[in-house]
């Protein structure tokens, strides 16, 4: 999406570690008007699909998540981050390798909220390596739940996240594909 990566041009900082910070309108502070419009090209590419539940993990996907959900006037599910201990057979639990903070996650949804009715586009800010999508995916099957796709805002299309996605057979849809951040520069994939 022509907008989102000129935005990302205009506003992006390349960070240590191959982090690439879009706080000023993405995830920290969020500019929800653009959010929006990303919000509505997603839904032109899921509308026909019958999503009935937008997922996201916290925190960094909620805002996106909870404006795509408007589209398709949905409930918006937020997977929260806990401890392994003190879990209960009331939820359905996945791990998942924070890329961010380089630490195992374990994602957590009640059961009350996620269920085989359920047809669930997943949504979050970044694709990296995948570990977060996939262990949303994860929860979905434990909750008979049919994935119908996965949809981030930026991803980062020289690691891993994409091609397993794909090779689940998944719908993937990414609205900016950086293809190569070097020296602070910022290319995407054609
Ligand atoms: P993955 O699980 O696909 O490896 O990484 C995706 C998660 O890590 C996202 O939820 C996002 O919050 C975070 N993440 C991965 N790469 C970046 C990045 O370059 N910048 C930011 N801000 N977050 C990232």
């Amino acid at each position: 999406m022509r907008l989102l990566e000129e935005k990302i041009l205009l506003e992006g900082k390349v960070l240590e570690g191959d982090v690439l910070k879009v706080d000023c309108f993405l995830n920290h502070q969020m500019d929800v008007p653009f959010l929006a419009k990303l919000a509505k090209d997603i839904y032109a590419h899921y509308k026909d699909c019958g999503v009935n539940k937008v997922l996201t993990v916290e925190a960094s996907g909620i805002g996106l998540a909870c404006l795509t959900a408007q589209f398709f006037n949905c409930k918006m599910l937020v997977a929260k981050k806990g401890k392994t201990s003190n879990i209960s057979n009331e939820v359905y639990t996945a791990t998942a390798y924070s890329y961010t903070h380089q630490k195992e996650n374990t994602l957590i949804v009640s059961k009350q909220y996620l269920s085989k009715e359920d047809k669930v586009l997943i949504v979050d800010d970044f694709l990296a390596n995948g570990n977060a999508c996939l262990a949303l995916i994860d929860i979905c099957k434990q909750a008979g739940a049919e994935v119908k796709g996965v949809s981030c805002a930026v991803e980062k299309s020289y690691q891993n996240g994409h091609d397993a996605l794909v090779a689940l057979g998944l719908d993937v849809y990414s609205l900016a594909r950086v293809g190569k951040m070097e020296n602070g520069k910022i290319e995407f994939v054609k």
